[in-house]
């Protein structure tokens, strides 16, 4: 999910602009919940940065979560689709890293601020891959509780038509992409995306750079599998993988390492309280969560947010 206050906020201040003017900015589906209209109206306009990796690997940010572009003769591969109103935009940074079209598309999971774009991108020659459960989400309405929000069903064109269940290699542009389904983890249909050669890896949401995760419990997340995806993710690769977050700035295995410590450490305080029969808001009040604050507490999920991610699983 996009994950801080600011842009948060930001979204909130240019939906409330649009109603104000004098004709939509653009289409809005009324089937849509708020918050991806709200995202839609932000993103029209949001400024599109393209970070040069390794390997020809690039990154683009600032529509919804963060997009891997390998450029080549056998046309772009991407991992993940953004947010849809960023099309023209997506579309500008895309054509300054190469002229080749969008051949395939991967999305790391269901959740609609890395697949809002998959319509466009299909109809652009796209082949969508992904996790079975990523098509099964999509291709019907799904709920996030802590949001209240509920998603319509995505057209035919959106869906996923290249689907695995538990791995998948793909070989293009001289690169081999080993794609890997995680255990439920931030949802159900978490995927990793390991570039070999380059050794660039996308987590997709199992890993937020620098602040703490939110986990989606309604369509499968759990905090155990937090923890064993951010294992898994330190198990691939080298010492020298550079790592794409789903959001946040692009990583290394040192700070997955310490997101690691930081969800395990306060896994293990919070089922202790819970464990001495504890309420969630003595939880709360106990502040399990304090050391890690400074560091990672700023970010969309609170300290308060977090504690009940872990409470609720543990
Ligand atoms: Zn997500």
């Amino acid at each position: 999910m996009i994950f801080t206050r600011r842009h948060f906020l930001s979204t909130t201040t240019v939906a409330a602009a649009a109603l104000f003017a004098p004709g939509p900015l653009f289409a809005q589906d009324p089937q849509q919940p708020e918050m991806v209209v709200k995202a839609r109206a932000g993103a029209a306009d949001a400024k599109i940065t393209t970070q040069k990796l390794r390997g020809n690997i690039c990154v683009l940010m600032g529509s919804g979560g963060n997009i891997a572009v390998l450029p080549g003769p056998q046309g772009k591969l991407l991992v993940d689709s953004g947010i849809s109103s960023s099309q023209t935009h997506i579309k500008e940074a895309l054509a300054a890293i190469s002229a080749d079209p969008i051949q395939q598309l991967v999305n790391t999971h269901w959740h609609y601020d890395h697949t809002d774009g998959n319509l466009w991108m299909h109809s652009a020659g796209a082949t969508i891959v992904a996790n079975e459960k990523t098509r099964q989400r999509l291709n019907s309405p799904q709920t996030i509780e802590l949001f209240h929000a509920t998603f319509p069903a995505e057209p035919a064109g959106a869906l996923p038509t290249v689907v695995f269940m538990d791995e998948h290699t793909l070989h293009t542009n001289g690169e081999t992409l080993h794609l890997q389904h995680y255990d439920p983890a931030h949802t159900d249909t978490d995927i990793s995306v390991h570039f070999t050669d380059a050794d660039v890896l996308h987590t997709g949401d199992t890993w937020f750079n620098g602040v703490y995760p939110f986990i989606d419990y309604s369509t499968g997340g759990h905090i155990d599998g937090m923890i064993r995806a951010t294992k898994r993710t330190m198990a691939t690769g080298t010492t020298s993988t550079i790592v794409i977050p789903g959001h946040g700035p692009v990583g290394n295995k040192q700070q997955v390492a310490e997101s690691l410590e930081m969800i395990s450490t306060i896994r293990d305080k919070v089922a202790g309280l819970k464990k001495e029969g504890k309420t969630i808001d003595e939880v709360i009040a106990a502040k399990p969560t304090a050391a890690f604050d400074d560091k990672f507490g700023k970010g969309f999920t609170t300290p308060q947010m977090f504690t009940r991610f872990v409470y609720q699983g543990v």
